[in-house]
């Protein structure tokens, strides 16, 4: 066909994958609940390649698809059965750091820089960069600002918009837009960055970014936590935020069932603490200064929780390995509940405050769907941002009836008590295909008009991602 034939010319033909068996990882996704055929999948090695690809493809009115790591755990990431299958963007070739600046604390990179080259490319230039995610050794950057993907350093460190200072972006006419602004002040009208961090490659595709550095914390405490219930957990972070302020970096609750998934599915995982049947907190301190300090600030915080009843049971991590262990048990959740089953993954927040009314609240509205319905919970406490994975097996699942009707109403019942509390169905990670129909029900329609005015001014043929983040009349949306 004439588009692949040009993409040859251009790229050379190992960087045009056609073949089945090449595609096959790439137009399915991570969760292997989605797979749609696509024309073909190009890997550019620079920013002028991916160009001129979206020229080739917006000249032959063909949708574009950027993928970065494929990880997206929202359906975003593959392609929708479009009445024309995509060309899919891989930025894998595209993983140079350009250039760090350890005074003005930045980092130039290329977006399809994996998220832990980047934390390891910080840290040895004694640096941070912050983001922190189970999915960080496969994810890119570019992925991760398409989603302003969040993980277990927001409540210190905010989320990936808070992260970045500047982006290159190649737009829908195939122009490239240098915006790889280091500034941290800069007022001069309409703050572009922003609209498309966050827009899941609907509005252009991400080549480049200017990410802000932190200090390096030179000490950190680890604990983990065994509490009666949410509110308890809700008390604890309040006697953490109390003592600690800005050295408290992450704050992850778990409940039992997830652990039993974890040790059950995940080989060599082991709970710190000795009762499983009870809330987990995974809590960590870090600071530039004295470690000693620092343990002592968690065993005075750990002590008092013991005493007044707070956590049943407390374990701190007394070496480097055990506090690599207990965040391993932490970012294997999403491993072991997929190879456990289904688990309808919600991604709701809201104000930390309301969190343990909420887990009850949306806990009560599924079980008055489906009676006794199991959960699988785990969140990022600190910021609000609870994941309830209502939990059955496929032959349960279809025993309720037509899976994308059940998996709506079950997912609707959590989102509309989230709704209730001034919360989000979305927190972290993005609208994909499998929420388009929350953005109708949950956002307001003047919200809507203008997210379809900016769409339309960047993406005239609703070539970028069709059928992504905003509901398309043309598109069904699949709920699973
Ligand atoms: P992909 O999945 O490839 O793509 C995601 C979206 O971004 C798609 O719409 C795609 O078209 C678009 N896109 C990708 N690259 C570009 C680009 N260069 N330009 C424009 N658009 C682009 N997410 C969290 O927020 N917090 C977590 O704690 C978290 N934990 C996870 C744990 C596991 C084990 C897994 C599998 C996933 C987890 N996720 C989490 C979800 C996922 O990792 C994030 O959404 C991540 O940011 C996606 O990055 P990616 O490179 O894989 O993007």
């Amino acid at each position: 066909m004439a588009l692949i034939g040009a993409f040859k010319r251009l790229l050379g033909d190992t960087a045009v994958l056609t073949r089945e068996q090449d595609l096959a990882g790439i137009t399915e996704d991570w969760r292997g609940r989605f797979r749609a055929p696509a024309l073909c999948a190009v890997l550019p090695a620079n920013t002028e390649q991916v160009a001129s690809i979206v020229r080739l493809c917006v000249e032959n009115g063909t949708p574009v698809l950027p993928q970065g790591g494929n990880t997206s755990l929202c359906g975003g990431a593959t392609p929708s059965e479009l009445s024309k299958p995509p060309v899919i963007i891989l930025l894998t070739r595209m993983r140079r750091i350009r250039s760090i600046d350890p005074v003005n604390n930045t980092m130039v990179v290329d977006a399809g820089c994996v998220l832990a080259t980047i934390q390891e490319t910080a840290a040895a230039a004694d640096r941070l960069y912050p983001v922190s995610l189970g999915a960080e050794g496969s994810c890119q950057i570019g992925g991760n600002i398409a989603t302003n993907a969040g993980g277990t350093g927001v409540l210190r460190y905010g989320n990936t918009r808070d992260n970045v200072l500047g982006l290159e972006v190649v737009l829908p006419d195939g122009s490239i837009w240098d915006g790889l602004s280091a500034l941290r002040k800069n007022n001069t009208g309409y703050d572009l960055k922003h609209l498309f961090i966050g827009s899941e490659g609907t509005l252009g595709i991400i080549t480049g970014a200017v990410l802000k550095l932190h200090p390096l914390p030179k000490a950190e405490a680890v604990a983990w936590l065994a509490v009666d219930d949410p509110q308890r957990a809700l008390d604890m972070l309040g006697l953490f935020q109390a003592a600690c302020s800005s050295r408290l970096s992450a704050f992850e609750l778990m409940n039992a069932r997830q652990i039993e998934l974890v040790l059950e599915k995940v080989p060599g995982r082991r709970c710190p603490v000795e009762r499983i049947d009870t809330w987990h907190v995974l809590v960590e301190l870090s600071d530039t200064g004295n470690a000693e300090q620092l343990a002592a600030t968690m065993q005075a915080v750990l002590e008092r929780a013991l005493e007044d009843g707070v956590i049943s049971d407390g374990v701190v991590a007394a070496s480097e390995a055990q506090r690599k262990a207990m965040w391993l048990v932490r970012h294997s959740v999403s491993e072991a509940n997929k190879k456990a089953g289904v688990g309808l993954t919600s991604d709701t927040a809201v104000p930390v405050s309301a969190v343990p009314s909420f887990i009850e609240g949306a806990m009560a509205a599924v079980h008055a769907i489906v009676p006794d319905l199991p959960f699988v919970i785990v969140g990022h406490m600190g910021d609000g941002n609870i994941h309830l994975i209502p939990f059955f097996t496929f032959a349960e699942w279809d025993a309720l009836g037509d899976r994308d009707a059940v998996a709506q109403r079950i997912r609707r019942a959590m989102n509309d008590v989230a709704s209730s509390l001034r919360g989000t169905f979305s927190a972290e990670h993005g609208v994909g295909r499998t929420l388009t129909g929350e953005m109708s029900r949950y956002k307001p329609p003047v919200e809507l008009t203008l997210m379809r005015a900016v769409k339309q001014a960047f993406d005239p043929k609703d070539l970028f991602n069709p059928g992504r983040v905003l509901p398309s009349p043309s598109i069904a949306t699949s709920h699973r």
